[in-house]
């Protein structure tokens, strides 16, 4: 790592979160790790998942799931995303369960050789995203895929309101129950809870609950879930600026008095959007401003006295949590890690101590 702008990842806080949810859900874990784990990297995030119980790992597409298992993950996997149907073979073949959302993508689907794939039935309840609409398209699609061979595993729906709405997700509930009891079987999968569904919401049908967001210690309804994540910085120029000067691009703020202006190399490039212009960034028990426009690949700050360069400015971590973060840039928690770039190393730490610092642009030699 030659650049000095890392985010940590700590696996044990991970690992801490899947157990203590499991233990208060008391149910199977699917880890979602898609979209590479919302930034975080979906090997070492999948890894510390399985090994602290999680039973199955869900991602948005087959191409996420072909990289799991490159990677030499041999869990179960679920895309709960929109599949090719022309991919059934595929799928088959590395043993990944593909997400059964429409007539239209069964019809197609048992056109082609898909004997042996393992299906969960998707489930629309009122997000209007993917899955069957009503009870006659499920029966339908159960008893084609059914008839070509296919294994039903499961069965799914997902909450568009559990963070916010609890009448919303009881209705959806109401919906998927009656999914559910409509099929001549039950599936071994049941599930419908995403993190913050799992500890808010209790239904005795489900039998797994999908984490995300909660593996991550963000969750509306926990707040003793551990704190995995942390981006930081480093002040690579440090000086003292005389009044009335500009900084950065369009000069858009000026110096009011001499002020001890640092740069640090993050920025735009690396997912420090340009909307961070004003925040705060933590440096040695201070706030810092961010001042000027954040360029591409630096960004400066205005300090409160001054700081020697190489020291460690943390974006979002211990002092500044993700959540908070979130709210003064106007969005929410998974958009934040998951704008974070390739370009950041991720350091990830287990057992107490760094264990690996991987770039996937980089190869381990220049590392
Ligand atoms: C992303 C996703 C989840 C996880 O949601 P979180 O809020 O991060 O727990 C669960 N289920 C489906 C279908 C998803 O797409």
């Amino acid at each position: 790592m030659h650049r000095d702008t890392w985010m940590e990842i700590d696996l044990d806080a991970v690992c801490d979160n899947v157990r203590r949810i499991k233990e208060i859900c008391g149910k199977r874990i699917i880890a979602v790790v898609k979209a590479n784990a919302y930034g975080c990297g979906d090997r070492q995030v999948a890894e510390a998942c399985i090994d602290a119980g999680a039973e199955m790992l869900a991602v948005s597409s087959l191409d996420e799931a072909l990289i799991l298992r490159n990677e030499g993950i041999r869990c179960a996997i679920l895309i709960v995303g929109t599949t090719n149907p022309q991919d059934a073979q595929v799928m088959a073949g590395y043993k990944i369960s593909a997400a059964a959302y429409s007539p239209e993508w069964v019809d197609a689907l048992v056109q082609t050789d898909c004997a042996g794939l393992r299906v969960h039935l998707k489930m629309d309840t009122g997000m209007n995203r993917i899955g069957f609409q009503t009870i006659d398209q499920l029966q339908e699609a159960y008893k084609k895929l059914n008839d070509a061979g296919c294994i039903i595993e499961g069965i799914f729906t997902h909450f568009s309101c559990s963070d916010s709405d609890p009448a919303f997700t009881d209705a959806q509930y109401a919906r998927f129950k009656e999914a559910v009891e409509s099929l001549p079987e039950k599936p071994e999968w049941i599930h419908c809870d995403n993190s913050d569904a799992t500890v808010s919401f209790k239904d005795p049908l489900s039998n797994a609950c999908r984490l995300g967001v909660s593996l991550y210690g963000v969750s509306s309804f926990l707040d003793d879930l551990k704190h995995p994540l942390a981006l930081y910085s480093r002040l690579s120029m440090v000086k003292t600026v005389p009044a009335g000067q500009k900084v950065g691009y369009g000069a858009t703020y000026e110096t009011k008095e001499d002020e001890i202006i640092a740069t640090m190399p993050i920025g735009y490039a690396d997912g420090f959007i340009r909307a961070n212009q004003g925040r705060m960034v933590y440096i040695n028990g201070k706030y810092c401003e961010v001042v000027g426009r954040v360029c591409m690949d630096q960004t400066m700050l205005k300090l409160p006295e001054y700081m020697p360069t190489g020291t460690a400015a943390e974006i979002f971590g211990p002092h500044i949590p993700l959540e908070k973060m979130a709210e003064e840039l106007h969005t929410i928690p998974y958009e934040i890690i998951c704008l974070i770039t390739m370009r950041v190393t991720r350091v990830y730490r287990r057992g107490g101590k760094r264990y690996l610092i991987k770039n996937d642009r980089m190869t381990l030699s220049e590392l």
